[in-house]
C-alpha cells in the first residue's frame, strides 16, 4: 500500500509551496469532479477510490503539522505516526463544502464512503456512536427487459426485487424486545480494535459490534440479531419514453434499508431485438420489399411503424436500395429534444420465374428499350469496341 501511494501534492495538482487556500481550492475542484454522486454508476467504484485518495491528500496537506511531517519524511512519516483513519481526524472538510449543503459533508457521503472501509472518521464530531453508526443502505441494481415499442412510448414496470428491510420486530436493533444490550466483550465498549502490522498500528472499527461498543444479549427471534430481514419488494418503476439499451435509471430511496437512509435502486434497461426495426440513435430503420412493377410505375405501399401501418408513396422509377424517410415516426428523444424518423429502405424484387406471357412482355419491353434481344454476348461487345 505504501509503495503505490502517489505524492500528495501531485494528487491534488498543487505546487510544493501551495498556500492553504490553494490546497482547499484544488481539493474542492477534484472532490466535485470525482464525487461519486456525480459520475455514471459504472464509474462509481473508481471515483470512490479517487475521492478517498484526494481526501487523504487534502487531510494531510491542510494540517500544518501533518504537512510538515510529510514534507520531511514523505508517506513513511505519516504512516508511522498516524493510523489511516487518524489521518483524517481534525481535517476541516466542512468549510470546503459549506455552500453545497447536502452534497458535501452534511449529506453523509464522507461517512458513507469511509464507513465502507470500516473507518468512522467523524466519530468524534458526531458525538460518538451513541446512536450506532448511521449508514445509508446499499444501492441495488437490476436489469429490465423492454420492447422497442415500450422504449418509444415509455412504460411502467413492476419490478420484484429481493432486498433487506429493517426488521419490524426489533426495529433494526437486532435485540430481542425487552432485553438489554451489554458492553461489547471484544472491544470492551470502545468500539474499535487496534491491529498491529509491522510498525504500523491500524485502528479499526470493532468487527463484533460494528463500532457501537455494545452487543446484543439475546438476539431478536425474527432477524436473528441482524436487524434486517430479506423480503421481496415490489416496486413500480416509470420508464420514460426514449430510453435505450444501457440506459441507467436511478430510483431514489428504493435500495436497501440502512440505519440512516435507504440506498438507491438502479434500473438498467435492456431492449429486446425487434423483428422489423433496428434502432440508430432516435431513428429506426426498416426494410421493405416492393415489386418490380411498383418500382417502375410508382404507387402506394403499406409500411409498418411503431404505431401500426401507414401508407407511403413510392415515386415512379424507384431504385432498389433507395431510402425513404418518414418524419417523426421514430423514437422520441429521452431529453425532449424532438422525435426521430423512420428510415424505410426499399428492395426491388426481381422475379425469378416468369410465365410465358410475362416473358414475352419483358422481351417486348427490352425491344422497345432498344435492346436487340440479348443476342450480343459479352465477347461480341468487346470485339465491337475494337472495331
Ligand atoms: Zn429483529
Ligand atoms: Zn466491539
Amino acid at each position: 500500500m505504501m509503495a503505490t501511494k502517489r505524492d500528495y501534492y501531485e494528487v491534488l495538482g498543487v505546487q510544493k509551496n501551495a498556500t492553504l487556500d490553494e490546497i482547499k481550492k484544488a481539493y474542492r475542484e477534484s472532490a466535485l469532479r470525482y464525487h461519486p454522486d456525480r459520475v455514471p454508476h459504472e464509474q462509481k467504484k473508481e471515483a470512490e477510490e479517487k475521492f478517498k485518495e484526494i481526501s487523504e491528500a487534502y487531510a494531510v496537506l491542510s494540517d500544518s503539522n501533518k504537512r510538515a511531517l510529510y514534507d520531511q519524511y514523505g508517506h513513511a512519516g505519516i504512516d508511522q505516526k498516524y493510523a489511516y483513519e487518524d489521518i483524517f481526524k481534525g481535517a476541516d472538510f466542512s468549510s470546503v463544502f459549506q455552500d453545497l449543503g447536502d452534497f458535501g459533508v452534511g449529506g453523509g457521503l464522507f461517512e458513507e464512503i469511509f464507513g465502507d472501509l470500516g473507518f468512522d472518521i467523524f466519530g468524534e464530531r458526531q458525538g460518538r456512536r451513541s446512536s450506532g453508526s448511521r449508514r445509508r443502505g446499499r444501492d441495488l441494481q437490476i436489469s429490465v427487459d423492454i420492447t422497442l415499442e415500450e422504449a418509444a412510448s415509455g412504460t411502467e414496470k413492476t419490478i420484484t426485487i429481493p432486498r433487506y428491510e429493517t426488521c419490524s420486530v426489533c426495529s433494526g436493533s437486532g435485540a430481542k424486545p425487552g432485553t438489554k444490550r451489554i458492553t461489547c466483550p471484544q472491544c470492551k465498549g470502545s468500539g474499535r480494535t487496534v491491529v498491529s502490522s509491522g510498525f504500523f498500528q491500524l485502528a479499526q472499527t470493532c468487527s463484533r459490534c460494528g463500532g457501537e461498543g455494545s452487543a446484543i444479549q439475546s438476539p431478536c427471534p425474527q432477524c436473528h440479531g441482524e436487524g434486517k430481514t430479506k423480503v421481496t419488494g415490489k416496486i413500480k418503476v416509470k420508464i420514460p419514453a426514449g430510453v435505450d439499451a444501457g440506459s441507467n435509471l436511478r430510483v431514489r430511496g428504493e435500495g436497501e434499508a440502512g440505519t440512516a437512509s435507504r440506498g438507491d435502486l438502479y434500473v438498467v434497461i435492456e431492449v429486446k431485438p425487434h423483428p422489423l426495426f433496428q434502432r440508430h440513435n432516435n431513428d429506426i430503420v426498416t426494410e421493405i420489399d416492393i415489386s418490380l412493377a411498383k418500382a417502375i410505375l410508382g404507387g402506394e405501399i403499406e409500411v409498418p411503424t411503431l404505431n401500426g401501418k401507414v401508407s407511403m408513396k413510392i415515386p415512379q422509377g424507384t431504385q432498389s436500395g433507395k431510402i425513404f424517410r418518414l418524419r417523426e415516426k421514430g423514437i422520441p428523444d429521452l431529453h425532449g429534444r424532438g422525435i426521430g424518423d423512420e428510415l424505410v429502405r426499399v428492395n426491388v424484387q426481381i422475379p425469378t420465374r416468369l410465365s410465358a406471357e410475362q416473358r414475352k412482355l419483358i422481351e417486348e419491353f427490352a425491344r422497345l428499350s432498344g435492346e436487340e434481344n440479348n443476342k450480343e454476348s459479352f465477347t461480341d461487345k468487346i470485339k465491337r469496341s475494337f472495331r
